[in-house]
């Protein structure tokens, strides 16, 4: 539903978000959830729309589940595909455990006892697209019933609308679907409000999107509050009742280590013009094959400057369809060769 509009908002004026600014919401959750927490192996994206924080939360190697909710048909339709393990998956993993992802159709209004012992919820960009009766059950759900270690919270900081030229003077929210827009002291007051309610919080508040230095008083693009349960121990109410009320739209595991990575650790990849890569057995299927690259050096494939080399080895298996040439070794191992120039 959201992807570059702030960009899209400041054009024509100084700011320019770089990354765009939904890419830094996503990496500032990554570095929250892997360098200022502990021990998170289960997490769940509330408003999960598209998946895109699926794919910077899948690469935390130790985490065992994922839950990605939405209430919309048609994200989930494409976070289903997002979410979805790729071939490169299964042939470069690095997980030091399978991962579970289930996509669920629910509101966050509702409890769902699929979520008990979840460590951290996300909700990124969300709570300006909800009502006023599913905004008061929401911390409910939240901090009473899932009762994580650490809840992040992203919202639009309205003060930072002066610097869009298109909302400047006029009373337009950023997007279509915002049912408000909050200031710094009235995200705070609600951000109160809920560790009044549930005393074992207590929340921090940053942001991402600077402003230019002349605006330093409108803070942050968008203000971010991080809440953490301070009782070390895991949650000593355990959910009892089984209440399914999220429906289940689709779920993937992906494996955990995968035997080619292991043999992969032994090639010194920039120095080798010709890969060779054999798949080991997964699933329910033996497979092998080889890639061989021809004319290959690694910088002369699309798009390699600051593409980790991972992802451009997933785009090489990705043209294994537009293989010129295949045959058999004397092993009865199909071998392809792409030319990838
Ligand atoms: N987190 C995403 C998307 C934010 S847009 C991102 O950062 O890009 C807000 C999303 O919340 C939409 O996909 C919308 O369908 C979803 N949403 C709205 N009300 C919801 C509710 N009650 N429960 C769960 N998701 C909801």
């Amino acid at each position: 539903m959201k992807t570059e509009e702030e960009n899209e908002m400041a054009s024509g004026s100084d700011v320019v978000f770089s990354p765009p600014l939904y890419i830094q919401r996503y990496q500032l959750v990554f570095d929250v959830l892997t360098q200022k927490c502990q021990n998170i192996h289960k997490i769940a994206d509330f408003g999960c729309a598209e998946g895109k924080l699926f794919r910077r939360l899948k690469r935390m190697t130790n985490v065992e589940e994922i839950a990605l909710i939405d209430c919309d048909d048609y994200s989930l339709e494409m976070c289903v595909h997002e979410s979805r393990p790729l071939p490169y998956d299964f042939l470069f993993a690095e997980r030091d455990v399978p991962l579970k992802v289930n996509v669920y159709k629910g509101s966050v209004a509702q409890n769902d006892s699929r979520l008990e012992n979840f460590d951290a919820i996300t909700c990124i960009e969300l709570i300006e697209h909800l009502t006023a009766d599913v905004l008061q059950a929401f911390p409910d759900n939240i901090f009473g019933y899932i009762r994580p270690k650490v809840v992040i919270i992203t919202t639009p900081n309205i003060e930072y609308n002066v610097l869009f030229p298109q909302l400047k003077n006029t009373s337009q929210l950023r997007h279509y679907d915002h049912k408000f827009e909050w200031t710094r002291h009235e995200f705070d007051n609600w951000c109160q409000s809920i560790v009044k309610n549930y005393p074992e919080y207590s929340y921090e508040k940053t942001g991402v999107g600077e402003p230019p230095e002349q605006y330093s008083d409108v803070g942050f693009c968008t203000q971010i509050a991080i809440f953490r349960r301070h009782s070390d121990t895991d949650s000593t109410d355990d959910i009892t009742d089984k209440c399914l009320n999220y429906k289940i739209v689709d779920t993937f595991d992906y494996p955990k280590n995968t035997r080619i990575h292991k043999e992969m650790e032994f090639v010194d990849w920039p120095s080798v013009p010709i890969l060779h890569i054999h798949r080991g057995r997964f699933g329910d299927k033996t497979e092998s094959f080889g890639v061989k690259w021809i004319n290959g050096e690694l910088s002369t494939l699309d798009g390699l400057n600051g593409v980790p080399l991972s992802e451009v080895l997933l785009d090489v298996m990705l043209r294994l369809g537009e293989a010129t040439q295949n045959e058999v070794n004397e092993r009865g191992v199909p071998e392809v060769y792409i030319d990838l120039l």
